[in-house]
């Protein structure tokens, strides 16, 4: 006998309503075509723009997604948060903690500005993500990226792959960012080797991710560094706090406050097109659509988190105990 199947319309009924929500985000926000797609980095502008990927992991490991979830993209900045957090396990707070401020910059990612003690303000701009590399390259060498690459890999819950080209078209371009590195050296952030120190920057920004990998990421730092769908505990929930506290002051850079006055959930954006929001012992959100704001933050995925925020009212700073 034939199983007796619903119609399509019951189908969508059935749908859990989670999903549901996803779906009509995607149907509302694929008509933005704001924004750009990055090109100072020339490979990524071959990005499709119409690309429009979401997926969001539940802390019971439940893992939500819709549109082009599935499309590797590079992780960019969305690598900085799990660097840091990296760094503070494998050299330990103290070290981290005193090259490396935690103040909000107020300025653009790339901004080569140090703090007054001449370090960088914080490690989620280029200058404290490139301190925060150097710092596990003078301590690990020729090893420091593997072990960055395996960490980024536990955070998702799958072995994740570099993309060659975009890291060879950053490598080739990336004067900006070589500057930095010789600034933080000549200010003893980072000792000698700038060019070890960036090639493994670059390819740590280089490191291919899914909107779902994203989700997974987020999850993992929502629920105090175990993954929730491996179980396995990748940092110390020390770390982990740490991070997510510096998601929340600086994570989307110069539109920060904005973002965490609105939407109130720790984020991180990628140029890549990524952005992934973590809210403790909740959820994490995984976003994909390459156009990109003045900020350099996907204007979709801003549009993803700010009805995802209001929809289930989910700013950090309205909780009662449920
Ligand atoms: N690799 C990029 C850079 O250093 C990362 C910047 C970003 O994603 N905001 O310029």
């Amino acid at each position: 006998m034939k199983p007796h199947l619903p119609a399509a319309s019951a189908w969508t009924r059935l749908k859990p309503p989670l999903l549901r929500f996803l779906d009509n985000c995607l149907s509302e926000f694929s008509a933005e075509a704001s924004g750009h797609v990055a090109d100072y980095i020339p490979e990524l502008s071959k990005a499709d723009p119409a690309y429009f990927g979401i997926s969001l992991a539940t802390l019971d490991g439940h893992v939500y997604e819709v549109g082009d979830s599935r499309v590797p993209f590079t992780i960019q900045s969305m690598s900085k948060p799990f660097v840091f957090a990296l760094a503070l396990d494998l050299l330990g707070a103290g070290r981290v903690e005193s090259a490396i401020g935690v103040e909000p910059s107020g300025d653009p990612f790339n901004s080569i500005r140090l703090n007054s003690e001449n370090h960088p303000f914080n490690p989620m701009v280029n200058a404290g993500a490139i301190a925060c590399t150097g710092l596990i390259y003078d301590s690990k060498g020729a090893a420091a990226f593997e072990q960055i690459r395996a960490a980024l890999g536990r955070f998702a819950g799958r072995d994740l792959a570099v993309d060659e080209t975009v890291y060879a078209s950053e490598s080739q371009t990336g004067d900006r960012n070589r500057a930095i590195g010789y600034l933080l050296k000549t200010n003893a952030v980072i000792s000698d080797d700038v060019a070890g120190v960036l090639d493994v920057y670059f390819r740590q920004c280089a490191v291919l991710v899914t909107a779902r990998d994203i989700a997974v990421m987020a999850a993992t730092l929502a629920n105090r560094g175990i993954n929730p769908v491996t179980g396995e505990q990748v940092l110390s929930a020390y770390a982990i706090s740490r991070t997510l506290s510096v998601m929340t002051s600086s994570g989307m850079y110069d539109y920060a406050g904005e973002w965490i006055y609105r939407i109130g959930i720790p984020a991180k954006s990628g140029v890549g097109g990524g952005i992934l929001a973590a809210l403790p012992a909740r959820l994490g959100l995984g976003s994909y659509s390459p156009r990109l704001d003045k900020h350099g933050n996907s204007v979709r995925g801003i549009k993803v988190c700010e009805a995802l925020s209001s929809h289930y009212d989910l700013h950090m700073l309205n909780r009662s105990d449920d």
